[in-house]
């Protein structure tokens, strides 16, 4: 019997080696596709999208590649809406995925984003259910953050290149502006 296909959202090159164990542990055939205009700079997006053809390459993993640099289309989406940007990014990159699956006449989608414990696992289920059923494409829902460790321990092993933040140009500044994160923190506690 052949083998029942899902599209596979890839954020990264580490995110995506546990849940490709996983889905093929299932009986799946994965195909991933990259398509990710939230990470930023360019060169970190070059970066990034270097890990990945070399996960792919070690993984014997097909990948639909969109290799335009997407910071522009990005900041419109989520303009004036800069500390609601996720869902807005989630939305983003998961209907375009549930819209490949649909154009490629795939029955199933799913996406490494489930993978990450910095990522609001929640919200990406919930968005993702919802596309599930406005495009007629299953969801395939996993917590891959069980394999955390493992995941990560791989991509030490095989030596991917392993990014410290999570992609837009706000989580870059979260990740490195120390005097910032203050700023923020004070805030916060304002309110
Ligand atoms: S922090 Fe991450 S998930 Fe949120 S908008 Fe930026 S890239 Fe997207």
């Amino acid at each position: 019997m052949p083998k029942e296909k899902v599209l596979l959202h890839i954020c990264c090159g580490p995110c995506t080696l546990y849940p490709l164990k996983v889905l093929r542990r299932e009986g799946f055939e994965v195909q991933g596709y990259f398509y990710n205009p939230n990470i930023h700079p360019y060169q970190e997006f070059r970066r990034r999208l270097r890990a990945l053809e070399q996960v792919a390459e070690s993984k014997d993993l097909p990948v639909i590649y969109e290799k335009e640099y997407g910071l522009r289309s990005f900041l419109k989406s989520t303009v004036f809406r800069e500390d609601r940007r996720c869902e807005t990014c989630y939305l983003m990159r998961l209907e375009k995925a549930v819209q490949k699956a649909k154009e490629l006449g795939f029955g199933a989608f799913t996406t490494t984003l489930l993978y990450s414990r910095y990522q609001a696992h929640q919200l990406i289920k919930e968005i993702a259910e919802d596309l599930s059923f406005r495009y007629g494409v299953t969801f395939c829902y996993y917590d891959f953050r069980k394999g955390w460790e493992e995941g990560q321990e791989e991509a030490r092993r095989l030596e991917i290149y392993r990014q410290a933040y999570c992609g837009c140009i706000f989580s870059e500044q979260e990740r490195y502006d120390k005097k910032w994160r203050k700023r923020m923190k004070k805030e916060r506690e304002v309110l």
